[in-house]
């Protein structure tokens, strides 16, 4: 049987390397979905290549314009809307759903395929970190399989053993060791990140990944965002999940037993590898991954984090007891980020401005998904605030100087 793959953010970096995996293995996988927002050139390059049953934009005037494109191949139908993409994540028609959107919009199409009984391969992070409590429910309800993308995360699945849907078996776990790789400013001072541009922000030393999540790594939100994604899918508390920066980034994340015992997993820093465990679990696949050469490698360093130079890193801890709390840093670090890919901020104002949204922001534990909504448009809202005062403030003082 050949499994029917539905890729959401098919256009991206999480995107093109499952496409990647699924391509070597024409025998077992089709992407019979393939979603994204607004780039029609890369979506017409994709359908052609992958002929998927539906192709979903996004943004209705991008689906118009891929329809245009796409006239000649008419097994692939184009649409659009949220609720066509909810619709065809939940058709008996797909098997797999691969949840690589960015950020608080991936939430939605993901809630629907956990709760259509789907199994999930979760690389969207912000979608569980927004919405945990709802999130985790939906899986259990619908009985869905729940597969970890995010490389941290795939390999403490890997160092666990699982029962027949996936599920972890915490028993005899005493600490889980979430790796980080300190991003491209390890070892910098706070002062000296003032005038960093999006550019450097976004040339991470290791990984090659979509311009958000690499602004995140380098102002250690990415590893806020992911000790609460470890809280949630391992049934652990923060306290324990020790987070340790390994540079070399060959150690995806550790689990230790009561024993002594620390289990890791090592590869390539290749997202292929943790997408093709997801795809073909409980079995292995070929990954087309370079074999790792430890003797090339030459060593492993780790050390501890620095919370003062990051302070992303300690407001995530501070929100993740909160009620609500990592929902509004997820969406006002959304708002940020984007201010600071646009060059309206500076990368030192990120962690402002969600301090700010944190502090304004009336903290409530979202019981539904319209709540979930409406905490992130406060959210998004505070921070918005926030960020519209800086560029005031920063206006102000360039026509003083
Ligand atoms: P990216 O920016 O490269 O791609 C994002 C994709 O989402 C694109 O296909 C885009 O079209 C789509 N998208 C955005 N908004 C959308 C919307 N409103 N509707 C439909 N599609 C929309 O991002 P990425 O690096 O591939 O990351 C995707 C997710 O995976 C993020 O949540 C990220 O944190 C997570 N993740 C990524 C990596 C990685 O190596 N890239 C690793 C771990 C986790
Ligand atoms: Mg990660």
């Amino acid at each position: 049987m050949v499994r029917q793959i539905a890729v959401l953010g098919a256009t991206g970096s999480i995107g093109a390397s499952t496409l990647d995996v699924i391509q070597r293995h024409p025998d077992r996988y089709r992407a019979a979905v393939l979603a994204a927002n607004r780039s029609v050139d890369e979506m017409e390059r994709l359908c052609r290549l992958h002929v998927p049953g539906h192709a979903v934009m996004g943004d209705p005037d991008a689906a118009s314009a891929l329809a245009g494109r796409l006239k000649d191949l008419t097994s692939t139908e184009v649409v659009s809307g949220p609720a066509v993409l909810d619709q065809l994540v939940s058709a008996p028609a797909v098997d797999t759903v691969v949840a690589g959107i960015v950020g608080f919009a991936g939430l939605r199409p993901t809630l629907s395929a956990a709760g259509a009984g789907k199994t999930i391969l979760l690389a969207n992070k912000e979608a569980l970190v927004s919405a945990g409590g709802l999130f985790m429910d939906a899986v259990k309800r619908g009985g869905a399989t729940l597969l970890p993308v995010d490389s941290e995360h795939n390999a403490m699945h890997q160092c666990l053993p699982t029962d027949a849907s996936g599920r972890p078996h915490m028993a005899n776990v005493e600490k889980i060791i979430l790796t980080a790789s300190g991003g491209p400013f390890r070892g910098r001072t706070r002062a000296s990140l003032t005038e960093v541009t999006p550019e450097e922000a976004c040339a991470h030393p290791n990984w090659s990944m979509g311009q958000k999540i690499s602004v995140d790594s380098a102002t250690l939100a990415n590893k806020g965002l992911e000790l609460a994604e470890a809280c949630w899918l391992f049934d652990r508390t923060p306290d324990q999940i020790d987070i340790v920066v390994h540079p070399q980034s060959i150690v995806h994340s550790m689990i230790r037993y009561c024993d002594g015992s620390v289990l890791a997993q090592l590869g390539q820093p290749d997202m292929r590898t943790p997408i093709a465990y997801c795809l073909g679990w409980p079995d292995r696949l070929e990954a087309g991954v370079a074999p790792l050469d430890l003797v090339s490698t030459g060593r492993l360093d780790f050390e501890a984090p620095d919370m003062t130079a990051f302070p992303c890193l300690a407001l995530a801890k501070r929100a993740i007891s909160q009620p609500g709390g990592m929902c509004v840093f997820s969406a006002a670090n959304e708002v940020a980020v984007a201010a600071f890919l646009a060059s309206e901020i500076r990368f030192t104002e990120i962690d402002v401005v969600i301090a700010s949204a944190l502090e304004t922001v009336n903290l409530l534990e979202p019981q539904s998904l319209d709540a979930v909504q409406a905490l992130d448009k406060a959210a998004r809202s505070a921070a918005g605030q926030q960020v519209a005062q800086i560029v005031s403030l920063n206006a102000h003082q360039e026509k003083e100087l």
